[in-house]
């Protein structure tokens, strides 16, 4: 963690103090079953929770469900931790038919596929990936009930009395990822397939949760927000009086609509950066080229859009090239707010788990932390390997240091983007804030400021000569590249961006 011993040893000691207190304030004995959720980090605190109730309660019913638990996790979860019923997937069906089964004192569970689950054999799973997944899935998801926080704003009044803070409330437009290509990702292990909401039930869900807890901000918890489904709720929020906040998962392919959907309140977007060399990317499956997270960047400073960005360091194989790539990014970058560092994770069952050689890395085994935090083995979360990782923390350490030079740059310029433009009839004024503080102007007439105006986003060379056909090629590629050494430009290729943001306020 970072922590000396001593305050690490004070933290936990406040941690099994405050969970003392909140597990003796819960009256189990009223309870037919336990459902406690595994979600990234919630593994730890409901395998604690798991193993004081049996402890306590032997009788009572556990069931394990949430997007990080996987199939492979139950036989030891049963085994090791005593956990009665493992739920994979989407839960909706399979909890139903859990609690009516222990309600109506059966001795089996019918599984949609023939199978069964029996109380006095070994748990089972109460659904799996072998059982067809429409028969243990509700058919829409327009069909769900709207969920209900009640019992979550009930015991925030109780812990932290009437003027407790108003939180940002979790919603669901889709399931599953649509893209999963991603070979760093295991965000969908549980659940192979994708499914979304219709905008206009998502907006009444908004409506319905807004009114009944008087909250306004939201935050989606889908792996990126669906184009059909997300443009008609952004539109239909942009045409109300509410003045919601979102925060959401975008892809940054998506940046066209940025603009839009922060005209229905979209405030913060996390966009999959991750690389800013287009052969890395390629390697890491993103389906994106620099250009596209460069647009992606810009489009969200011009929407007022904060953006949260990260890129993966350390990632096997990377080159000097690439690394090379990624610090002239950068340089160009500087002017936007920082993404922040990522070090590369090997994520269990991830695509660089499951082909580890075919990213160089030679062996794979479990974590040392986890080994130490658990009594026995669990396929979750991050793996430890071998393979070029000195060589990588070593090609890495000029990123980092120009990451650590980019945020600094940010924060002196007090959060604002140091690259804006502001134009009259004829011509254009680029003001460039450099990173050590120093400002200049470029100031593009006539045909020069209307070439700028046109890059507001990627475009081919072609299609500018076609614009501005009194100019040969040559001369429009040599004003873009002069443009681009000065760092008013991004050029991938022969295609050019504009990377100056439209200042619409700020004096100059
Ligand atoms: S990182 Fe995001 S976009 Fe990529 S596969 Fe995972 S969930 Fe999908």
């Amino acid at each position: 963690t970072g922590l000396p011993a001593r305050e690490l040893a004070w933290v936990a000691s406040r941690l099994a103090e405050s969970f003392n207190q909140w597990f003796a304030r819960v009256p189990w004995r009223e309870y037919d079953l336990v459902g406690l959720s595994v979600c990234f980090n919630q593994l730890l605190a409901s395998l604690a929770t798991a193993r004081r109730l049996k402890k306590e309660y032997p009788g009572l019913p556990i069931v394990f469900g949430g997007s990080a638990l996987a199939p492979d996790m139950t036989e030891a979860l049963a085994h090791h931790a005593g956990i009665d019923f493992c739920i994979c997937g989407e839960g909706e069906l399979p909890l139903l038919r859990l609690c009516r089964f222990l309600l109506q004192g059966e001795n089996e569970i019918r599984l949609p596929a023939g199978e069964q689950a029996a109380r006095s054999e070994p748990p089972r799973l109460a659904a799996s990936p072998a059982v067809p997944a429409k028969t243990c899935q509700i058919p829409h998801l327009d069909h769900l009930p709207v969920p209900d926080y009640g019992d979550y704003f009930a015991e925030l009044k109780q812990v932290f009395g009437p003027s407790a803070f108003i939180p940002v409330l979790p919603v669901e437009l889709s399931r599953g990822c649509w893209w999963r290509r991603c070979v760093f990702c295991n965000l969908n292990r549980q659940w192979r397939g994708y499914r979304a909401k219709s905008g206009e039930r998502m907006a009444r869900e908004l409506t319905v949760l807004a009114q009944r807890h008087r909250c306004l901000d939201f935050a989606f918890a889908d792996n990126a927000l669906p184009r059909r489904p997300r443009e008609r709720l952004f539109h239909r929020l942009a045409n109300t009086a509410q003045d919601y906040r979102f925060f959401a998962e975008l892809r940054a392919t998506d940046a066209k609509s940025f603009p839009r959907l922060a005209r229905g309140g979209l405030a913060r977007v996390q966009v999959g950066i991750e690389a800013l060399s287009n052969s890395l990317l390629a390697r890491l499956g993103k389906g994106t080229t620099v250009l596209a997270n460069v647009y992606a960047m810009k489009q969200a400073v011009e929407a007022g859009i904060a953006l949260e960005g990260n890129l993966i360091l350390e990632f096997p194989g990377t080159s000097q090239a690439e690394i090379n790539e990624t610090l002239a990014a950068i340089n160009l970058l500087m002017p936007y707010p920082p993404l922040a560092p990522a070090t590369f994770f090997l994520g269990a069952d991830s695509p660089v788990a499951r082909e580890p050689r075919r990213f160089g890395i030679r062996a794979v085994h479990a974590h040392p932390y986890l080994r130490r935090l658990l009594p026995f083995s669990l396929p979750f979360g991050v793996l430890a390997y071998r393979g070029d990782r000195t060589r990588q923390q070593r090609l890495w350490r000029p990123v980092r240091e120009a990451l650590t030079a980019w945020q600094q740059a940010h924060r002196q310029r007090g959060g604002r983007c140091g690259l804006t433009w502001r134009a009259a009839d004829s011509f254009l004024v680029i003001r460039q804030q450099r990173p050590d503080g120093t400002v200049l102007y470029h100031r593009l007439t006539s045909a020069s400021a209307r070439i700028y105006r046109r890059l507001a986003s990627p475009t081919p060379l072609a299609e500018l000569c076609a614009a501005f056909p009194r100019f040969p090629a040559s001369e429009l590629r040599g004003f873009l590249d002069e443009l681009a050494r000065k760092g008013c430009v991004f050029r991938q290729d022969d295609t050019y961006l504009a990377l100056a943001t439209h200042d619409k306020g700020e004096s100059i």
